[in-house]
């Protein structure tokens, strides 16, 4: 019985590993996408129905195995529709294997008790060891009914309950917490994949975000022969508000100028931190004279606010924009960059506050 057990233990362990790498990017719950409910609640069945292949086969066509943890796992992270799912497919294996019998009634009639208990604790406003411990305990609670129903001989029940009741606790202990790892492994992969993308001062998108969102525009730009138009945005002399205000200071002010850019541009315009305090926006099929003036309302709210500074101390700072626009008149994509770079070159050498369109 010990390896039998054991066998269902290993089978769960790896089931669940499978199933956090599946679910990495977004985790399951009863708010998910219904596709993510059903696949998940299919990955619990077969779990289930996997464990069952592992059973311990005692006599009056008991068969015991770790299944109902399958299902309140699936009421668990998918809600309702996933138990419904893990237990329709669990219970169908249970006949399938075992023959349709006072024995497999019983065990689908514990299997839906426990689907539906746990899909309602789930929604309980209790912490989530709670929620487990109470699953696990009416999960014991039935299964030992079943035994009281379907084995007639007393000592063989008594044993097999406490021989069920001890191994399912201490499964279901040690995977409560190795689903807590998993869930934290998780967690840290989500955040480190979405702060790659992220300038974490200001919120846009980091360098290698507008890299890689650039390639995507141009690609779209190229085979849907649309315009993109690229603004290149340098804070005036901003050497000299942390020189003056202090380096502090001067990230209050480049993260107010993050929000103003998202809140001037278009909602499907790219805004980016590029280094510094260089910014720009990448402009979707826009000519150069919409560019300009986009720009143009850009460099203006800037100048005309009143930056929040720590002690109530308000500064201005202006900021010099340079435009290049594909196809026209930058037909190369490859130097489109290279031209709003010249461009904000020529933009701070002849005067600064201003907005320079390459020609
Ligand atoms: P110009 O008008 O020619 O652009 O002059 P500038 O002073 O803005 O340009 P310069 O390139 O000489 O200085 C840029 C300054 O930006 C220098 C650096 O200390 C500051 N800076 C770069 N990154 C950060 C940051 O993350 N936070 C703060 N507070 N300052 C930064
Ligand atoms: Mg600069
Ligand atoms: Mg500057």
């Amino acid at each position: 019985m010990l390896k039998d057990f054991l066998a269902n233990a290993g089978m769960l362990v790896s089931f669940i590993s499978i199933y956090y790498q599946l679910f990495r990017s977004s985790a399951v719950n009863s708010k998910s996408p219904i596709k993510f409910r059903i696949i998940s609640g299919v990955i619990m069945g077969l779990l289930g129905s996997t464990l069952m292949l592992f059973s311990v086969h005692l006599p009056y066509n008991v068969v015991i195995d770790f299944r109902n943890l399958a299902i309140i796992l699936s009421a668990f992270n998918g809600g309702w529709i996933s138990a419904t799912i893990s237990l329709f497919l669990i219970s169908a294996f249970r006949v399938m294997i075992n023959g349709f019998n006072s024995s497999s009634i019983t065990a689908i009639f514990v299997l839906i008790i426990i689907a539906l208990i746990s899909s309602l604790i789930s929604h309980l406003k209790i912490n989530s060891r709670l929620k487990w411990l109470f699953s696990i305990s009416i999960s014991i609670l039935v299964t030992c009914l079943a035994f009281t129903i379907l084995i007639k001989d007393i000592s063989l029940r008594t044993e097999i309950m406490w021989s069920y009741s001890i191994a399912l606790s201490i499964i279901s202990f040690l995977l409560y917490y190795y689903i807590l790892y998993l869930e934290a492994l998780t967690e840290s992969f989500r955040r480190y994949k979405q702060e790659s993308k992220r300038d974490f001062l200001t919120g846009l998108n980091n360098v290698r975000q507008f890299d890689n969102l650039y390639n995507e525009v141009i690609d779209n730009a190229i085979s849907q022969q649309k315009m993109v138009s690229l603004l290149f945005i340098d804070i005036d002399f901003f050497k000299k508000v942390n020189d003056t205000y202090g380096h502090k200071e001067g990230d209050l002010v480049l993260k107010k100028l993050g929000e103003i850019l998202i809140n001037t541009c278009r909602s499907m315009d790219i805004v980016s931190r590029n280094g510094g305090e260089e910014f720009s926006v990448i402009l979707i099929d826009c000519p150069p004279p919409r560019a300009f003036e986009i720009a143009e309302r850009i460099r203006r709210t800037v100048e005309n606010v009143q930056i929040e500074l720590t002690d109530n101390l308000y500064i201005n700072i202006t900021v010099s924009i340079g435009i290049s626009s594909y196809p026209n008149p930058v037909s190369n994509y490859d130097m489109l960059i290279e031209k709003a770079d010249e461009a904000l070159y020529e933009a701070k050498r002849t005067g600064r506050n201003k907005v320079v369109l390459y020609k």
